[in-house]
């Protein structure tokens, strides 16, 4: 078991983590990069992507992690396969945290980029047409079904903003809703419910996805929760909007959370309550949740990580 030391330990391997890498690494701060189960982040999972800046043509999100790994690593950071299971961050500066490999990081500062997972309805069909009209970001794929049927299934504000984003792209928007009632905030509502492009399907249970001739999404199986009765929505995108799931696990009760589990941090800031820690990405972003942010707050951290130190040397 060995122990790594750095002046910028950044745990996640996102575009957040591997942002804060290429500028830690262009200030010579030596960072480690401390991969996790999933290198490269949630973009590795999906297969177009077309907003992320700097590409004329459609790129591939697995594609462009490598890119961002491969820049990372061109400017000095050191990439570790490993996952964290512990920190200690109440004896630092420097912090410290034990990898499942038993190895330890040591880190003068530390960038928190462990991102969030979309959380999924878990019935057939889900994952297999993941990708093929089954989606958990409107945002990111809605551009893909311009003058198409989508369906969005949730009933809180993610759901309902989820709809009204979609209401750009097509005409024939179904919200469906497992209750009676939907407990996004009321002036979402009421824009939904306004909403002429989009109608509404109540107290139906997603049983499965399943796919058309052509192997992509065909229609929903849906189950009433009253009758108990079976239906069926043909569509040809299905957009899974019942929330995320930070991975903040490692930091409860060593800094503070908001009431969905994100890290807080200062206002417009990756500063977290802890001098010389920073939180950057969808671990701390319930709003935007996207590839250009996550990167953009990881710049901010690793700048301010940067002036962390020069700070103490003063
Ligand atoms: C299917 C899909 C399609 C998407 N399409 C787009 C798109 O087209 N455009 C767009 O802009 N955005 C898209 N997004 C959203 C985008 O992927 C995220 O906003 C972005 O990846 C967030 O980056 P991040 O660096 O904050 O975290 P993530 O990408 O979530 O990465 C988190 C990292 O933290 C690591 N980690 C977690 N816990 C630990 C631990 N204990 N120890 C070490 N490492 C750990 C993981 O292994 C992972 O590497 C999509 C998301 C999904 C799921």
């Amino acid at each position: 078991m060995a122990t790594h030391r750095t002046k910028m330990l950044i745990i996640g391997s996102g575009p957040a983590g591997y942002s804060a890498a290429i500028y830690g690494a262009r200030a010579m701060l030596e960072p480690i990069v401390v991969q996790g189960i999933q290198p490269g982040g949630q973009l590795t999972i999906t297969t177009d992507v077309e907003n992320y800046p700097g590409f004329a043509d459609v790129i591939q999100g697995p594609w462009l992690m490598e890119q961002m790994q491969a820049q990372a690593e061109h400017v000095g950071t050191r990439m570790m396969w490993d996952t964290i299971v512990k920190v200690d961050l109440e004896s630092g500066p420097p912090f410290r945290a034990i990898g499942d490999s038993g190895d330890e990081y040591i880190g003068d500062t530390l960038v928190i980029a462990t991102g969030a997972q979309a959380k999924w309805l878990g019935v057939p069909g889900e994952q297999e047409l993941g990708g093929k009209g089954v989606s958990a970001c409107a945002t990111c794929d809605g551009f893909f079904y311009r003058g198409k049927k989508v369906a969005v299934i949730g009933g809180g504000n993610t759901a309902v903003e989820e709809a009204l984003y979609l209401t750009n792209h097509s005409d024939d928007v179904t919200l469906i809703h497992r209750r009676d009632e939907l407990r996004s905030e009321k002036i979402l509502q009421d824009r939904l419910f306004k909403n002429p492009k989009i109608s509404t399907l109540w107290n139906k249970t997603v049983e499965s996805f399943v796919a058309g001739e052509d192997g992509t999404l065909g229609h929903i199986v849906l189950r009433d929760t009253v009758s108990g009765e079976a239906s069926m929505l043909e569509v040809d995108g299905a957009f899974v909007a019942i929330g995320h799931a930070p991975a903040t696990e490692l930091f409860k009760g060593k800094l503070p959370l908001d009431g969905g589990g994100y890290l807080l941090t200062e206002p417009g800031s990756p500063k977290t309550e802890i001098p010389g820690v920073f939180a950057a990405g969808d671990v701390t972003d319930h709003t935007y949740r996207q590839a250009v942010t996550a990167a953009g707050m990881g710049c901010m951290a690793a700048l301010d990580a940067e002036r962390f130190l020069a700070s103490r040397e003063d």
